[in-house]
Order: structure tokens, then sequence, then C-alpha cells
């Protein structure tokens, strides 16, 4: 019989089935009053979740649309921005920045660790940035940034916009926008929310409203915020098709959030994060991302010596689990698996029990058994 196929890369993330059925749903009119009523509660359920006194977004599109959502509606050509990069996601921002004119600085880490709220500090006082980006947890390395302490920092300097992309960490890592001192925090569906690849989410405090409110007209039309603030104040208006489908499986998923509860939510990625770790560890891999900035959404995990990146994720699909390779520099030596999102404690069972049957197939000498047992001594 075949194994049933579980999605362990970092995003797309497992479905459930209540999520699911809200997307096979029959499609109605986006004017119609049961979908304004659905389509209004989320976006204030969003509100209150994350804690924003300003305005959130639900969009049809990706989380690269948030992340020049983001920039275009807080920047304008000639502006400059800091870009304080962790990874592969933190530099997507370089070349998305620089088409839109703008000057770019960039503060990098090297993969695994990140830039440290000092640096920052110590650069913001060299001129004037209209706005920062900051990767909360980047996927290419798995690393978290302190984005509370950040948050600390950038209050002193009013002028510019503290920009989060939360993509592989919102609904799994803690972030309140405002508490944190954020003033634009995005991600998308297809993450820790658990819901299909489809819809960008995007919350904006007061700072960035008005700074957008300042610049204008902007260059970009679907993006812009104010072309859509009136939309997500009252859903029955229209300016570009909302994906309906797509709104209820992300009300389902922030049903389903509230039923955890959002802290304990929380709480569980911190424990299943440590303890999948732990098993890896017990199993001869090593974590990339240093220990004390090391998300708890995904694992970028690398290999012991002697194990063949894509003879072990064949064998991994084969036994029915989807893990992702390693990007630039590290593909080839480490493989990225997913826990975020609503990830059930059997599914991570299954995932140590399918790395230990894929081990044993390559013929790697261990001891058997252990990863399992760390596990089950962590869980
Ligand atoms: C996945 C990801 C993105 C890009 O999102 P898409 O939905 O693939 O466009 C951006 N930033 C981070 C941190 C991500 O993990």
């Amino acid at each position: 019989m075949k194994n049933k196929k579980l999605v362990m890369i970092p995003g797309p993330t497992p479905t459930i089935r209540s999520i699911n059925d809200q997307m096979g749903r029959e499609t109605v009119a986006f004017g119609d009053p049961e979908f304004v009523k659905d389509y209004k509660e989320l976006i204030i359920d969003l509100k209150e979740m994350f804690k924003v006194d300003g305005e959130c977004f639900v969009v049809a599109g990706t989380g690269t649309m948030a992340m020049e959502m983001a920039i275009s509606n807080v920047t304008k050509r000639g502006d400059n921005v800091l870009i304080v990069s962790n990874g592969f996601f933190g530099d997507r921002f370089i070349d998305l920045c620089e088409r839109k004119g703008l000057n770019v600085d960039v503060l990098s880490a090297p993969w695994g660790e990140v830039v440290s709220p000092e640096t920052i500090e110590n650069k913001l006082k060299e001129k004037n940035y209209a706005a920062m980006t900051v990767t909360h947890v980047d996927t290419s390395t798995g690393a978290c940034a302190p984005i509370e302490e950040i948050g600390k920092i950038i209050k002193n300097y009013p002028d510019t916009i503290y920009i989060v992309d939360g993509v592989a960490a919102t609904a799994g890592e803690r972030e309140y926008v405002d508490d944190m001192g954020i003033d634009i925090l995005f991600t998308a569906s297809q993450k820790a929310f658990g819901v299909a690849p489809g819809l960008a989410l995007l919350w904006a405090g007061q700072k960035a409203l008005s700074r957008r409110k300042s610049l204008g007209t902007i260059p970009e039309f679907y993006i812009d915020f104010e072309k859509w603030i009136p939309i997500m104040n009252d859903p029955s208006k229209y300016f570009a098709t909302p994906a309906v489908n797509m709104v209820w499986a992300l009300k389902e998923s922030v049903r389903v959030i509230n039923e955890e509860g959002i802290e304990a939510r929380y709480d569980r990625h911190i424990r299943v994060s440590k303890a999948i770790q732990s098993a890896l560890e017990s199993l001869g891999f090593k974590i990339l991302a240093k220990e004390g900035n090391r998300g708890t959404t995904l694992s970028n995990v690398l290999y012991p010596e002697g194990i063949n990146d894509a003879e072990f994720r064949k064998i991994m699909a084969e036994e029915g689990v989807m893990v992702a390779g390693g990007l630039a520099a590290y593909a080839g030596k480490l493989f990225r698996l997913g826990h975020m999102g609503n990830i059930d404690d059997h599914t991570v069972y299954s995932a140590i029990a399918t790395i230990e049957r894929t081990l044993i197939k390559l013929g790697y000498k261990y001891e058997k058994g252990i990863g399992l047992k760390t596990l089950l001594e962590n869980m």
C-alpha cells in the first residue's frame, strides 16, 4: 500500500480536513451577504489576534507580493532603506527595493546567525532610513531574529518604518504588532496558518498608515493600501475580486487557532521544535541555526558524513514525507523540515520515524530507535 504523503516542507504546510472543506465549498458571489459578514469578521479577528490598532489586509497573492506591498506603501524613489538579512529571503528584499529606485543598505549575518540589535542600532545612527526590513524566521537558515528587541530600538527612530517579514513565522512564533513596535507585519496563507497557498496577509499600524497618506499617489495599483482600506472595512465594496474560498479557509484557520489558543499555539511550536531538534541531533544530524536563535517553525538540518542529499530526500518521499533541499551555498548539505501550523503530534512522530526508516535504507550506522526515543522523552 502506498504511504500517505506528508508535506513537511516549510510551506505549503499540511492542511487539515475542516480547512479543506472550506476550500471545497461552492463559491458564492463576493457580494453575498454571508460571505461579506465572514470576511468582515475575519479582518476583525486578525487585528485582534496580532494586536494592531490599524489595518489588516487579506488579499489574493503570495508572501512575495506582501513584501512588495509593505515596501511600496511606505517608501518613494530615492529613499534610504535598511535591509537586515539573515539569509535568502532577507536578500530577496535587495532586488525588490533596488528595482523601485530605493537606496539600499544591507546588514547580513552569516547563514545560521542573526544580525545583532547593537549592529542594527549603530547602522540606524548613520543616516535617515525611511524603512527597515527584518525577516523574523529566514526559511533558508531557520534562524530567528530578535524582533521584539529590535522593536525597542526602532522606537528612537520615528522616521523609520519597521517592516517584519513573518512569512515563515506568523501564527507560529510570538508576534504582537503594536506591543513589539512593529509597523508592518506580513505573511502568506500557506505557512503557519496551515491554509493552501493563495492569500497574502498584512498588518499596518498607525505609523505606517500615516506614512502611506503622506506619499500621495504611488505607482503601484493592486497593492496600494488606499485601494484596499475601504474594502477591508466594508467587504461589500469592490476593488478586485476576493479569493472567496481562500478567505473562508483562512477564517476556519483562525477559528482553529482560537480553539487552541494563540499562546498555547506558540508554546506548542516551542515544545515540538525542541523535541524534533533533539531527536535529529541524537541521530547525528546538526541544526544549522545557532542555539539561542533557532526558529520554532522549521529546522534546517545538516547531514552527517556519508549521507547523500538527493538519495535521502528521494527515499523520504517514497516513505511518505516530503522535505525541502537547502538553498544557495547549502544546497546538497542540508534538508529543510517544516514543523509549523496545524501539525499534530502524530505527524511529528511519523516524520521522525520516516527519517529513521530512510537512514536504515541508506545503510547509515546508528543506534536504531534513538531518534524516536529522544522524541518520546522530549515531547
Ligand atoms: C516563503 C517565504 C517568502 C515568500 O513567500 P511566497 O508565498 O513564496 O511568495 C518570503 N519570506 C519568507 C521568510 C518565506 O518563508
